[in-house]
């Protein structure tokens, strides 16, 4: 396994208490496999990327627990520099706000060169071919003039798309997408998402694919991984969740994603907010917003249990949900 997330813990300090963020999350992920992690926000799915690419350092967020076991190493154990050179060369982040992530006043060309001569040691006039390949790899148009261009101007899709081409300018094992499309238009949504799908197939690198809108992972996901309030509430093959989701959260999920007719709206047909981290309900977590509650789900706090050999649900009534 690529990278083996085992029983995290992630804490904040808030003005209200301490936030638990992430409560014992454990997932996977593979060569060559996309794992889509989907929640609202605030259920802990960008708190994990952080703990995992090491950006979580700065206080108030602290790491209580777990291990994140990346090619055989557990990174929580290495040193500041060590782990800088895994994230800088095999482990890249993507966000979903790409004007704040590139540097405003280097033009992309310049941005995309420092890769090479930074981290491979290459010739200025070197980093600079191939960061016009690159550019031409993810589809920018006319790559050989627009790399003496500043961010601001490319409009919100190719930015994204630069945003790739540095991701994946180092050729890394993983890359973590945290919400890549979601501040695009559907039809540029679309595209940037099959791109970094086919780049992600071509380079078998391991893709973890975060977002709030099942409906983008249908076609790239090989699993997923839904999260809710710090936890795994269900993980199966992405196939499975759509012939019959195991938790009704899931299934709240399922039936929230837009039709064509309303595309580009959010529409949870989930009642409520997700809790406030310093005060998690007992039991269940999800029970006050849950149509199949019961008492036992007020007391009893349900384990990740095993739907089948590939998926698991943390629900009391997993049984009773996959039988609509
Ligand atoms: Fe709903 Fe109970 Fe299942 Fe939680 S354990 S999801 S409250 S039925
Ligand atoms: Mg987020």
């Amino acid at each position: 396994m690529l990278l083996d997330v085992r029983d995290l813990h992630v804490e904040f300090r808030t003005r209200d208490g301490v936030a638990k963020a992430v409560n014992g999350v454990s997932y996977g992920v593979d060569a060559g496999e996309t794992l889509a992690v989907l929640g609202e926000s605030g259920s802990g799915k960008s708190v994990t990327a952080q703990a995992i690419m090491g950006i979580l350092d700065v206080p108030p967020g602290r790491i209580t627990g777990g291990e994140v076991v990346f090619q055989g190493r557990d990174l929580l154990r290495l040193k500041e520099d060590e782990r800088r050179k895994v994230r800088g060369a095999d482990m890249a982040m993507i966000f979903q706000d790409a004007l704040s992530s590139l540097n405003p006043v280097l033009t992309v060309g310049d941005q995309l060169a420092e890769m090479f001569t930074v981290h491979r040691g290459m010739s200025r006039k070197d980093a600079r071919a191939r960061a016009v390949e690159l550019m031409d790899r993810v589809r920018i148009p006319a790559a050989r003039e627009r790399v003496r261009q500043y961010p601001h101007q490319f409009s919100g899709g190719m930015r994204q798309r630069i945003m790739i081409a540095m991701a994946l300018a180092l050729e890394p094992a993983l890359i973590i997408a945290d919400e890549p499309t979601t501040a695009l238009d559907v039809t540029v949504q679309a595209q940037v998402m099959e791109l970094l799908a086919e780049l992600q197939r071509e380079y078998r690198m391991g893709l973890i694919l975060i977002t709030h809108d099942l409906g983008v992972v249908a076609d790239v996901a090989d699993r997923i991984a839904v999260m809710y309030a710090g936890r795994i509430v269900e993980s199966a093959p992405v196939h499975d969740i759509y012939k019959a989701p195991a938790h009704p959260y899931t299934r709240g999920l399922l039936e929230s994603i837009p039709r064509l007719d309303l595309k580009g709206r959010e529409l949870y047909a989930i009642k409520g907010l997700p809790p406030n981290l310093t005060r998690i309900p007992p039991g269940c977590a999800f029970h006050p917003r849950c149509p199949l509650a019961r008492d036992v789900c007020r007391t009893d706090e349900p384990p990740l249990y095993e739907v089948s050999d590939t998926r698991g649900s943390a629900c009391h009534f997993w049984r009773e949900c996959l039988d609509g």
